[in-house]
């Protein structure tokens, strides 16, 4: 079931195009990236989509309702943890969590929050006093009070150090397992790999490409190199000839093979077949972060 359908968005900041006809879709229970370079209309389109920013042109619609018309009722049922909050510094943890859970006709049980984002023991603690991990793991705490059925996480684990990021990537995942709707916008592309089954690339307001992060690095950079020590020679033209081989080279006892599609496949197959053992087997491909620099010619940071 589709939960998100943008067409054709655009948004226009006075003379500057932010968003220049961007279309996509998001299923229940998908977790769904949104990258891009610095600048690329990331936040303002999902700004569109949470009812915050009205499009110049194009039609948003979040579980049914237009964010334009319907943006009361949408926010109960969408959570959203903005690029940057604040919050009064002298509000204490638990303060916080109670008063929006109030906002909410059936809040989740804050206290929950409070443990499953390692905050139990800061519950006392005021705003102002907590690290900058800390506050961005009450952030997403608060963009999951009202029991959301779609959570928008707009740069995620920014300013985490890498054990709180990986502990926050399980989160989210959890998040997901429960049906939950994850759009996130990120710079990280491990971050994207790990945890989105859907990712958005976008560059100057526009879409660079949408899929999978394996089909985005497997359309961008198709070449894969397999290297492997057969355990007795191996013929050149055996794997010459394969599917999607482009070329093979036998370094001493070594044999590198690189080619596009089903490539391990292919080649473990006809050496099992002749009872060859490929030892030291390795296989390069492109990276993700390889493809996004292919598709907008921009590293994300
Ligand atoms: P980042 O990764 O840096 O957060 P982004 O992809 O989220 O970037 P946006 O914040 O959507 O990008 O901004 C897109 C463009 O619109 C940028 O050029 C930005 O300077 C501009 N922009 C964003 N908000 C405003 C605003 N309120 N007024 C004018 N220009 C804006």
């Amino acid at each position: 079931m589709t939960v998100i359908e943008v067409h054709n968005l655009h948004k226009r900041y006075g003379e500057h195009v932010a968003v220049d006809d961007v279309s996509f879709t998001v299923e229940r229970g998908e977790i769904f990236g949104i990258v891009g370079p610095n600048g690329a209309g990331k936040t303002t389109t999902v700004e569109c989509v949470e009812g915050l920013r009205r499009p110049d042109g194009g039609t948003v619609n979040v579980l049914g309702m237009d964010p334009r018309t319907d943006g009361a009722k949408l926010r109960r049922r969408v959570g959203v943890q903005l690029q940057e909050s604040h919050l009064p510094d002298r509000l204490k943890v638990a303060e916080v969590l109670d008063l929006y859970s109030s906002f909410y006709p059936r809040p989740a049980d804050w206290r929950r929050l409070l443990d499953e984002w390692g905050l139990a023991a800061k519950r006392d603690t005021a705003f102002g006093k907590l690290s900058g991990g800390q506050k961005q793991r009450l952030f997403i705490a608060l963009a999951l009070i009202g029991d959301p059925e779609v959570v928008v996480l707009d740069e995620l684990t920014t300013g985490l150090d890498p054990q709180a990021r990986r502990d926050t990537w399980e989160l989210v995942e959890r998040i997901g397992e429960r049906g939950v709707t994850v759009v996130l916008v990120t710079h990280f592309m491990e971050e994207a790999e790990r945890l989105c089954d859907r990712l958005m690339v976008v560059d100057r307001g526009r879409v660079a490409a949408i899929d999978t992060p394996a089909g985005l690095i497997a359309g961008t950079l198709p070449e894969q190199r397999i290297r492997f020590r057969p355990s007795s020679p191996v013929a050149e033209s055996l794997l010459a000839e394969l599917p999607g081989v482009a070329s093979v080279t036998v370094h001493g006892p070594r044999v590198e093979v690189a080619g596009t599609g089903d490539l391990l496949h292919v080649v473990t197959s006809v050496l099992a077949r002749h009872q060859i053992i490929a030892a030291d087997l390795r296989i390069e491909q492109g990276t993700l972060d390889d493809a996004f620099v292919a598709l907008t010619g921009r590293r994300t940071t």
